[in-house]
């Protein structure tokens, strides 16, 4: 079967796990990845049942994942992570939660071309509560890092481990090409670089790997992010 990458699964409720759980009904083997702070409950959680109800599968079988990777998308390899940030209590017990880290899981668990498939479905503006016209910034190239570089990072780590006729995918928000009032923090900006950024690394992943490149606009729905923000 096809082996899939969901990037951004840590509860049942985002677009994440939803995802995971439509390629797992069509058969595929997949794999999530998890951000570092939020690991640990979502560990819990599957551990203690609680994701149960969620995990079952039209055929009666329960969804289950290949591995759960700890992935940190702001950082892209060891050596240029922050020490603070190795030396945090929820990281450091992680081995390698960056990029480079968990390209070199894939290949260590699967082999030298793991991949048909990566999900990028991750995003984080530390002051999306704020209008533009407020944002620092800190904030506004925090978010573009969580929501844009983080793409533009995993196709350059991820690219070179996927099969031919694979393919990458993002999801992005309409506030990247109309006002929206509430999608603060730069993540308007954020999700307009990752539009634009998905037309070029399709060009030039597809003829580098013969990896297509795509990025779906989705509805407003109210996931754990998009709560925060009464989006
Ligand atoms: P969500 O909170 O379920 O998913 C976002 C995930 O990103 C979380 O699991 C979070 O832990 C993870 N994350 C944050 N920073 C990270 C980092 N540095 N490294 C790794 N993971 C990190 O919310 P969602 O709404 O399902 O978001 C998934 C995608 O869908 C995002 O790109 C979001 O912008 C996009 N989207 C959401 C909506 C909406 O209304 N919910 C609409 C359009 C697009």
């Amino acid at each position: 079967g096809k082996r899939v990458l969901v990037a951004g699964v840590a509860d049942d409720n985002g677009f994440g796990w939803a995802i995971a759980k439509a390629f797992a009904e069509a058969g595929a083997n997949v794999c999530v990845a998890t951000w570092p702070p939020a690991l640990n409950i979502f560990l819990n959680l599957l551990e203690r049942g609680k994701l149960d109800d969620s995990r079952q599968m039209p055929d009666g079988s329960m969804l289950t994942f290949e591995r759960i990777y700890p992935l940190d998308a702001v950082y892209d390899n060891l050596e240029s992570t922050p020490a603070d940030i190795r030396e945090n209590k929820r990281y450091k017990e992680l081995g390698d939660f960056t990029i480079d880290g968990l390209a070199a899981r894939l290949v260590a668990d699967f082999g030298e071309q793991p991949l048909d498939i990566v999900f990028h479905s991750l995003a984080n503006g530390p002051e999306v509560k704020k209008p533009l016209l407020e944002v620092s910034r800190a904030g506004y190239l925090a978010a573009s890092s969580a929501s844009a570089y983080s793409l533009v990072s995993m196709v350059q780590r991820l690219g070179p481990l996927m099969r031919p006729g694979g393919a990458v995918c993002s999801l992005t928000y309409m506030a990247s090409e109309r006002a929206i009032p509430g999608y603060g923090g730069g993540m308007s900006s954020a999700k307009a670089q990752l539009e634009s950024d998905t037309r070029v690394l399709a060009f030039e992943a597809g003829r580098k790997w013969g990896v297509r490149v795509n990025t779906i606009s989705a509805g407003p729905y109210a996931s754990r992010a998009a709560s925060a923000i009464g989006i």
